[in-house]
């Protein structure tokens, strides 16, 4: 490892392939993953944060660090939402050329598929345990797992969103015919991923910030706690009481505050809680 990247890495800006794995023995491991099974369990109100790691373990570039779209296209300057609100009739013509990190952000999102993280959680949803997802992701893939409690607190890729009364699309739901879209309110319609510079959605903060009170265990996976405002969730649930359990292969600004630690990718050990927990549950 070059010190550019431990540095980058220092920051949460990167999120590496080549991680060093699990420095865990496998028997630590077994272990944790059964006091994580027996703490989700017992919790009442289970909710899971997920961040950008969970769509690096299904192909996904994560936007910054090493082979990042940011890092190779330029970061955007902040001013995405100001530049949409001045021109969206323009915005909305070069979104529709799809060019530069557009195109490939695009091109391997729907190239990519759901990973047994996300299959994961889908399973425990309907195991009654799991009460809810918050996601960071864009990419869908949740939504394509199955899952159904969710609130994608970064938006949806694929979906659109007005920004009068926030109502969400499909992408064929609203006539792209005359740039830029309208929703039958009248307000102006834009793609549901949250831009630089733009609030998070209302409806979906409050929600956001409504299950992490109620929750009394929060499951952390692939989130590196430096994009808030749901950096700031797991503080929050810790502070009323809730028990944290974290999965990830590295090192987080949680891992402190964390009950339970599964230092490993989410694909190889979350699967692994949950068939443990139904194994609980069945007995
Ligand atoms: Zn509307």
């Amino acid at each position: 490892m070059s010190p550019n990247f431990l540095s980058s890495f220092a920051v949460g800006t990167a999120y590496p392939t080549n991680y060093n794995r699990a420095r865990l023995t496998m028997s630590d491991l077994t272990k944790m993953i059964d006091k994580a099974a027996q703490t989700i369990l017992k919790s009442n109100y289970v909710i899971a944060l997920v961040g950008a790691g969970m769509s690096v373990e299904s192909g996904i570039p994560p936007f910054r660090g090493p082979g990042g779209l940011w890092t190779k296209y330029g970061e955007p300057d902040g001013l995405s939402f100001e530049r949409f609100l001045d021109d969206p009739k323009v915005w909305w013509e070069s979104y529709a050329k799809q060019e530069g990190y557009v195109k490939e952000l695009v091109e391997t999102i729907e190239a990519a598929k759901p990973n047994a993280a996300h299959y994961a959680l889908t399973k425990l949803e309907q195991l009654g345990v799991l009460k809810h997802i918050i996601s960071q992701n864009v990419d869908n893939l949740h939504v394509r797992a199955g899952s159904k409690e969710l609130s994608e607190i970064h938006g949806n890729m694929f979906k659109l969103r007005c920004i009068a009364c926030h109502q969400r699309y499909e992408m064929d739901e609203i006539s792209k015919d005359v740039l830029p879209p309208h929703c039958p309110c009248g307000g102006l319609v834009k793609t549901d991923g949250v831009m630089f510079g733009e609030p998070i959605p209302p409806r979906v903060l409050d929600r956001c910030q409504e299950e992490t009170e109620r929750c009394d265990c929060m499951i952390l996976i692939g989130t590196s706690g430096t994009v808030y405002p749901a950096a700031g969730f797991p503080s929050t649930a810790k502070y009323r009481g809730a028990t944290l359990i974290e999965v990830n292969p590295y090192e987080t600004p949680f891992t402190n505050i964390c009950q339970i630690v599964l230092r490993a990718p989410a694909a190889e050990c979350f699967p692994l809680v949950v068939e443990r927990i139904k194994k609980l549950k069945a007995r």
